[in-house]
């Protein structure tokens, strides 16, 4: 019967592909265990149920597309919040590009947009409704553009679209930040770095913690010795630093497996409770190598020689200024995308970039950094590794090949629009 078995032993899939526009597409699938003869022995039974299931006509070309593969999922939800501004035009982009790997690959993908930001405020006064939530907590991933814009700026602290992101951060529980940065060669002329720097690339991954430190701890005002005063606390428990710096190991083995844990444990107490937490955790992980830096020194190292970094880890506050740093220095803040995780595998991906006001609505934004947010869903909440990597791929070719939008054009180069950008990327998949 011509199955192909792509992986064996445990449980797996036997799907029936249906030609469709040209095209195999997944017409149904019936879970068995590869290692049992049991399932073996299912399998002209399965034919043959099948077999009376389907025209003749269609029974030749299916014959030769039954496979057999461990790693199909029917379906993942994900939430879609477009948002304001560019959002909705880029949040677009990612679901052609997803909606063509399910294609590809094999995937159900099942969008529900939700309100979150400025558009869910002109809707229901609220930046983040109860029915959003709700929805995000029930899907499997959340892809959100970006909330925000001049429209709401004048609106008192607790309706403002920012709202909507920390409201949503906390109900999904997300504590870890991750935010690759990386030099594409195409785009060398947009880094800032000197020549010799930007010569030998850099590709690293940023982990920030992101719901603990001094962001979150306690603070006031006061009298103090010299009149008015104010004053803020950073504590971290073992705990939080554990899981951090589990993500961060877990990160960097799906990457060069090292480690640089950054914190300023020459100073501060929490950092040295953060250092020795973190490399109590690295005896759980031999295969990755874990070092520390200081964090004003890694500062510096960003720029002078920032291939020396595969995964970063740190703390919230100083994390939050690292990887604003470490996105400068790619010159190119349309492409890159950023995930953040809680202790489930749902997780909130988007563009680092805000909603871009000043160019919504005309088709020229870039939707590059939304597309490999979509790719990063794919590898961290779904495990659909080489799927990702079909969609960096065809991001890098199309970029080799001169696509530019408007914000990585060079005098003189033609500049795609936000949709032109999107098949030139869907054309390389
Ligand atoms: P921004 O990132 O929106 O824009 C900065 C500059 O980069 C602008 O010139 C913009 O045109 C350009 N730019 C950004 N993304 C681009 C893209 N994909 N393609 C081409 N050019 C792009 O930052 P801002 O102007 O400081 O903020 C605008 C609004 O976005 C504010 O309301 C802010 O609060 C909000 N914001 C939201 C998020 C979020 O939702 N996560 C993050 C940052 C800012």
């Amino acid at each position: 019967m011509g199955i192909n078995r792509y992986q064996t032993g445990g449980t797996g899939y036997f799907c029936f592909r249906k030609p469709f526009a040209g095209r195999f597409t997944p017409h149904c699938i019936f879970p068995v265990s590869s290692s049992s003869s049991a399932s073996l022995a299912l399998t002209p039974m399965l034919w043959l149920l099948y077999n009376q299931a389907v025209t003749g006509r269609e029974r030749g070309s299916i014959r030769r597309n039954i496979y057999f593969r461990e790693d199909i999922a029917m379906e993942y939800r994900i939430a879609l919040v477009r948002g304001d501004g560019i959002g909705p035009e880029i949040v677009d982009s990612a679901v052609k590009v997803l909606e063509a790997i399910g294609e590809k690959f094999g995937h159900r993908f099942v969008f529900t947009p939700v309100l979150a930001g400025g558009a869910a405020i002109d809707a229901t006064g609220e930046p983040l409704p109860r029915e959003t939530v709700e929805i995000c907590q029930a899907s499997d991933s959340v892809l959100l553009g970006a909330v925000g814009g001049p429209k709401w700026d004048t609106l008192p602290g607790n309706i403002r679209p920012e709202k909507a992101l920390l409201g949503l951060r906390s109900a999904l529980g997300l504590y870890t930040n991750l935010r690759p940065a990386r030099l594409y060669p195409a785009l060398k002329d947009a880094c800032p770095l000197r020549p010799d720097i930007v010569e030998k690339g850099f590709d690293l991954l940023m982990v920030r913690e992101l719901t603990g430190g001094i962001y979150f701890g306690d603070r006031g005002r006061r009298e103090g010795k010299y009149g008015p005063e104010a004053w803020d606390t950073e504590a971290y428990s073992v705990m939080e630093v554990e899981r951090i710096a589990r993500a961060a190991m877990d990160a960097a083995r799906k990457r060069r497996r090292r480690v640089i844990s950054i914190d300023k444990a020459n100073v501060l107490e929490t950092s040295r409770l953060w250092r020795e937490t973190v490399h109590r955790v690295a005896e759980d992980y031999p295969d990755v190598t874990v070092t520390d830096l200081l964090v004003d020194n890694a500062a510096m190292q960003l720029v002078r020689n920032p291939a020396q970094f595969d995964v970063v880890v740190t703390s919230n506050m100083f994390g939050d200024i690292l990887s604003d740093e470490a996105s400068q220095i790619t010159g190119s803040i349309g492409l890159l995308p950023s995930a953040s995780l809680g202790a489930s595998k749902c997780g909130l991906y988007e563009p680092i970039h805000g909603s871009a006001p000043d160019i919504a609505g005309q088709n020229i934004a870039n939707p590059l950094a939304t597309i490999l947010s979509a790719a990063m869903m794919l590898r961290y909440a779904f495990d659909l590794s080489a799927e990702a990597d079909a969609i960096e791929a065809a991001v890098d070719l199309a970029l080799n090949e001169g696509c530019r939008t408007a914000d990585i054009a060079k005098p003189g180069d033609v500049a795609l629009t936000t949709t032109g950008m999107t098949e030139a990327v869907l054309a390389r998949l």
